[in-house]
């Protein structure tokens, strides 16, 4: 979507993030970000362009790694436009400078902006490359693409880098997978109930437990403030989306006519 060195630094932003004891796709993860070992493996997982050296890692990097995960895990949860986002990224942008280098990427201008980080320690490097990453998702007011899986009992963070801003969901499981099941079934249950309501007939006993949609809502009913926040922007984000969707087909109806 972007460039390449802004895509790259994109994704292992959200991959440092997802190494933070949560839960993904349901199932629950432990923090891999836990040893200096752990650290190792997840540099070395990264793309080789990236030049992050596994051999590099000892404690004061991990607790500093550690340090920008969370800093990250809070831009990505603070919302486009939000005040705190850009006091975020400019608290990692700090004594970060820019040179410019030539690309070697294809399909890319000859000459590309790079940062200089503050020193080669390790999480200097990382911080340059995510605070120069951010900052140009902020100028292209493009920092929703920063989002948190709208999938159900799920809290990865995913980057949508597809030009239709389409991407909604992780890759860990299936969340995709669950809540299209989980729609399909609250557009079930909403139907049937307004079947009964139409032919006046008494719903069935089994009626007064809880349908599939108001589980649905319980079970996807946030507990802490934060996660209400994030929770109202994923919903916003979808409804949005959905309206979109809702338009087009509309249009496409009408032009059938
Ligand atoms: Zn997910």
């Amino acid at each position: 979507m972007f460039n390449a060195e802004v895509n790259r630094a994109l994704n292992a932003a959200a991959a440092l993030i997802n190494t933070a004891e949560g839960s993904r796709s349901a199932k629950h993860t432990p923090d891999t970000l836990e040893t200096v070992e752990g650290l190792a493996s997840f540099l070395e997982a990264q793309e080789p362009e990236l030049q992050w050296s596994a051999s590099a890692a000892d404690d004061d990097q991990l607790q500093k790694v550690r340090q920008l995960r969370s800093t990250l895990r809070r831009v990505w949860e603070a919302g486009p436009h939000a005040t705190d986002e850009l006091q975020l990224i400019n608290e990692l942008l700090e004594g970060v400078g820019t040179q410019l280098v030539r690309s070697a990427e294809a399909g890319e201008p000859e000459v590309v902006e790079s940062p200089i980080p503050v020193s080669s320690q390790t999480h200097h490097v990382m911080t340059a490359r995510f605070a120069a990453a951010l900052s140009h998702l902020v100028v292209a007011q493009e920092t929703r693409r920063l989002r948190i899986c709208r999938g159900e009992d799920c809290d990865a963070a995913i980057v949508d880098l597809t030009r239709n801003r389409s991407k909604l969901f992780c890759d860990f499981g299936n969340c995709a997978n669950r809540a299209h099941v989980r729609a399909y079934r609250a557009r079930r249950a909403a139907q049937q109930r307004a079947e009964e309501a139409g032919s006046g007939r008494r719903p069935p006993a089994q009626r007064s437990k809880p349908s599939a949609a108001e589980k649905a809502e319980e079970l996807s009913r946030p507990t802490s403030d934060s996660a209400v926040a994030a929770k109202e922007f994923r919903n916003r984000m979808r409804d949005e989306l959905m309206e979109t969707r809702q338009k087009k087909l509309e249009k496409e109806k009408d032009s059938k006519k």
